[in-house]
C-alpha cells in the first residue's frame, strides 16, 4: 500500500485571471474607441520611427521602452488627442513595442516577423494601463479616465489589488475588463489518497483508470449557428466586393467603399458571437470537469502531448478537441497547484499499444479498434481504460523515481 506525502507551497499570495464584462454608456464608448486608437496611433508612430532610424544606421543602439516614454510627452503635446488616454496604457504600448522589437532581432530561427503596423480594421479592440482601478458599490468601477463603469459584478474583486487591466472590445461588440489580481491563496483540498490516470479522447473527453468516463461538451448547437453566419458574412463580403468593383470601374461620382456595406459587418459580427458563446460553454464545462477531479484526486497522471491522432471524420473539429485537450491540462496544471494535489505528465509512448495487465506490447492498434484481447493473458481491454492504466503506472514510477514524494508504508 503506498501513502501519499505531499508537499505543500508556503505562500500567502497568488495571481488570477479575471475577466468582468463592461457596460459603458454612449459617451464612455465614444471615448473608447478614442483610447484604442490612441494606443494604435502610438504604436504606429513609435513603429514608423524605429523603422526609419534602423533604416538610416543599423548600429545606432537598441532604443528601450524608457527611451520611448520620454518621446511620449512631446508627441503628446503636438497631438493633444492623446491626453484623453490613461497615460500609463501608452507606456504599456511602448513595452509591448520594445518586446516584440526584441523577439524580432533576438530570433535565429527566422520564424519572428518585424513588429508590423497596426491596423483600424482589426476586430478585437483594446488598452492596458497600469493605474489603479476601484471598486464602487456592487456593480460600478472607476476606470481612470471613463469615471465610473456598469459592469457585471464586483464581487470577485474583494480583497484584491489591481495592478494592471485591459478593457477589450471583442469582435461580438462586448465590452470586457480583463485582470490579472492577487488574491489569498485559495484553501488545500483535503487529500483523499486515491490517485488517477487520464487519458483523453474525443467522445469521451476524460477516461479515468478507475474506468469512470467523462463526455465531450457538445457545443454543435452554436458551431452550426456560428457556421451559418460565416457562410453569410463570406457570400455579402464576396457581393459588396463585387459592388465596389463596378462602381470603380463605371468611374462613378462618388464610388461606394466596402466599409459602407454594413450587412457583411452585421454578419462578422454574429458569427463571432456565437463562435463566443461555444467557446465560453466548453470553458465553464472543462473548469467544472478538472476542479471536480482535483477534488477527488490527490495524484492526476496525463499524458504529456501536444496533438494527439484523431479518428477522421469525427463531429468534433480538430481543432476544438486539441483546443480542449490543452485547456483541459493548463487548468488541471494551476488547480492542482492551487489546491496542494500533484500532475504528473507522462511520456505518451505506447500508452496504447501495452497490456495494462501483463505488460506485453502488441503494436499498435487501428483507431477504430475500441476494445481488444491481450494476446498474452487473454485480459479483454476497454482501449481508452487500460490507455489511462498505463498512464497512471507510468506517473506512479515517475514519481517513485523523484523518491522524495511517495513513501510506502
Ligand atoms: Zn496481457
Amino acid at each position: 500500500m503506498l501513502d501519499i506525502i505531499l508537499k505543500r507551497k508556503e505562500r500567502t499570495n497568488v495571481l488570477k485571471g479575471i475577466k468582468l464584462r463592461l457596460y459603458p454608456n454612449r459617451t464612455q464608448q465614444n471615448q473608447l474607441e478614442q483610447m484604442f486608437g490612441n494606443d494604435r496611433f502610438v504604436w504606429n508612430q513609435m513603429l514608423a520611427m524605429m523603422n526609419e532610424r534602423y533604416q538610416n544606421n543599423k548600429d545606432l543602439p537598441f532604443l528601450g521602452k524608457f527611451k520611448l516614454n520620454y518621446l511620449l510627452k512631446p508627441l503628446k503635446k503636438e497631438y493633444p488627442f492623446l491626453k484623453t488616454s490613461d497615460s500609463s496604457s501608452l507606456q504599456v504600448v511602448n513595452e509591448f513595442l520594445t518586446q516584440s522589437w526584441k523577439n524580432f532581432f533576438q530570433d535565429k530561427t527566422g520564424q519572428v516577423g518585424k513588429p508590423r503596423f497596426h491596423s483600424r480594421k482589426y476586430l478585437k479592440k483594446s488598452y492596458t494601463g497600469k493605474s489603479i482601478i476601484k471598486t464602487a458599490g456592487k456593480r460600478y468601477l472607476k476606470i481612470p479616465k471613463l469615471g465610473y463603469v456598469k459592469t457585471s459584478k464586483t464581487g470577485v474583486l474583494q480583497n484584491t489589488k489591481i495592478k494592471r487591466y485591459t478593457v477589450l472590445l471583442e469582435p461580438t461588440g462586448k465590452y470586457y475588463l480583463s485582470l490579472q489580481a492577487e488574491i489569498p491563496e485559495p484553501e488545500k483540498y483535503s487529500l483523499t489518497d486515491k490517485r488517477v490516470g487520464i487519458d483523453v479522447g474525443v467522445a469521451d473527453l476524460a477516461i479515468l483508470s478507475n474506468g469512470l468516463k467523462y463526455p465531450s461538451f457538445d457545443s454543435s448547437y452554436f458551431e452550426k449557428k456560428a457556421k451559418v453566419w460565416q457562410r453569410k458574412y463570406a457570400r455579402r463580403r464576396h457581393l459588396a466586393k463585387l459592388l465596389v468593383l463596378q462602381d470603380r470601374n463605371k468611374k462613378v461620382l462618388c464610388p461606394r467603399s466596402l466599409e459602407s456595406f454594413t450587412n457583411w459587418q452585421k454578419a462578422q459580427k454574429s458569427k463571432a458571437k456565437y463562435q463566443a458563446k461555444a467557446a465560453n460553454q466548453r470553458r465553464d464545462y472543462l473548469h467544472k470537469l478538472t476542479t471536480h477531479l482535483v477534488k477527488q484526486y490527490d495524484v492526476i497522471a496525463i499524458e504529456d502531448l501536444k496533438n494527439k491522432n484523431l479518428q477522421k471524420n469525427h463531429h468534433l473539429a480538430k481543432s476544438i478537441a486539441n483546443a480542449s485537450w490543452r485547456m483541459f491540462r493548463q487548468m488541471l496544471e494551476y488547480k492542482c497547484e492551487w489546491y496542494g494535489k500533484k500532475l504528473i505528465a507522462v511520456d505518451p509512448k505506447n500508452t496504447s499499444r501495452i497490456c495494462s495487465k501483463c505488460g506485453y506490447n502488441s503494436g499498435a492498434k487501428p483507431l477504430e479498434i475500441r476494445e481488444w484481447i491481450c494476446s498474452k493473458c487473454q485480459t479483454k481491454h476497454d482501449r481508452d481504460i487500460n490507455a489511462a492504466v498505463n498512464i497512471l503506472h507510468k506517473g506512479s514510477t515517475k514519481l517513485n523515481g523523484q523518491g522524495l514524494t511517495m513513501v510506502t508504508s
